[in-house]
């Protein structure tokens, strides 16, 4: 009965008070949510901290779990079936012993009108389409309202009727032995399922559900400067109402594509220019790709490896707000590996001229002589 699992998931202690717990629960929340948080494993960790707080966050659940917890949960209750095994990652018997205990769910008016379910769709995109902003077909399937009835479930002609059993409220009352006593608990309907209406002749097309499924597509403007993570809202595009309620939504989220060329962080975009030391030591103008295409780039003489350039105005577009970010080049000076015979005299003559023995570096400090002469121009 001691059980600690719920409060180590939002790293609280036992006696945490409600305004601890709630600050926790956001804490966690906002560090493993999906997507923010790409680690493997996120995901999972962000629902344990979802379903530890639904408990902790709510008072009586809280008392309840405290004083049962899960074990004494798996041996209580009438262990009458979906109970079963208490499994961390599901586990909606627990949820449902909650809900009856406490009045939830089953109270509800099962013949308002409900919003349809939300659906999540990822499309990934190209590092330049985020930049630039896209229009994408997205296609996914739904449940949509059945065409043949309308959503009604009846077969088309006939109405459904008020249920026999619960008088059309959706819920009975059953009688249920635990340790806290007898308990009387409303359960959904088991003839209507919980709508209140009886379909005596259910519509072919959907088998009385009202609902078909629908191979959907939909078109997403992507707007110029999305990233990784951000979510765009179609509303009406997720799954089809119950009597006669609106769809939920769609949420396309946003994955951006690495680039072999740039890296981008916001409106900024980086990129890493590899130039040879004679470049950085007498200067250049060299050509650097950006999103916008190519653009000259003036190295002045004497630059050092790890120099930052700014391309003003060639980053991406700001989501919100005017203009544009710029990119930064890094310029990273490389040595030669290979010289070839011409190259090494002509450095030899380098040497020569900056009075360095290049026979003898170490004894004649070569590298710091090299630097020196570097260092003059
Ligand atoms: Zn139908
Ligand atoms: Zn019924």
């Amino acid at each position: 009965m001691n059980n600690t699992e719920y409060y180590d998931r939002l790293g609280v202690s036992k006696n945490a008070s409600q305004d601890e717990i709630k600050k926790a629960y956001r804490k966690m929340s906002k560090k493993y949510h999906p997507d923010i948080n790409k680690d493997p494993g996120a995901e999972e960790k962000y629902k344990e901290i979802q379903e530890a707080y639904e408990t902790l966050g709510d008072e009586q659940k809280r008392a309840a779990y405290d004083q049962y917890g899960p074990a004494g949960a798996g041996g209580g209750f009438g262990g009458n079936g979906g109970f079963g095994g208490f499994d961390s990652s599901g586990f909606g018997g627990f949820e449902d012993i909650f809900s009856s205990f406490f009045g939830g769910g089953a109270s509800r008016n099962p013949n308002a009108p409900r919003q349809g379910d939300d659906l999540q769709y990822r499309v990934n995109l190209q590092f330049e389409e985020a930049v630039f902003g896209t229009e994408k077909e997205v296609h996914y399937n739904r449940e949509a309202t059945c065409g043949t009835c309308n959503g009604s479930g009846a077969k088309p002609g006939t109405s459904p009727v008020t249920c026999a059993k619960c008088h059309g409220s959706g819920v009975i009352n059953v009688d249920t032995q635990t340790p806290l006593g007898m308990m009387r608990r409303q359960v959904t309907c088991d003839v209507c399922h919980g709508s209140g209406k009886e379909i005596k002749e259910p519509c072919q097309t959907c088998h009385g559900t009202g609902h078909e499924k629908q191979n959907h597509k939909v078109s997403v403007k992507i707007p110029a400067g999305v990233e990784t993570g951000q979510q765009i809202r179609l509303a009406g595009q997720g799954e089809a109402g119950f009597n006669g309620g609106p769809y939920g939504d769609l949420f396309v989220i946003i994955n951006v594509m690495k680039s072999d060329k740039f890296e981008r962080d916001g409106s900024t975009i980086y990129y890493s220019l590899n130039i040879n030391f004679v470049q950085a030591a007498l200067g250049d103008t060299v050509e650097v790709p950006t999103v916008h295409g190519n653009v000259e780039l003036a190295i002045p003489a004497g630059t050092q490896t790890g120099k930052t350039f700014r391309l003003k105005g060639k980053g991406a577009p700001r989501l919100r707000g005017n203009g544009q970010g710029d990119q930064h080049v890094t310029v990273n000076v490389v040595t030669p590996t290979k010289l070839n015979d011409a190259q090494k005299e002509a450095l030899q003559a380098f040497a020569k001229a900056s009075g360095i023995d290049p026979v003898h570096p170490k004894k004649k400090g070569f590298f710091n002589k090299v630097k020196d002469a570097f260092d003059d121009m």
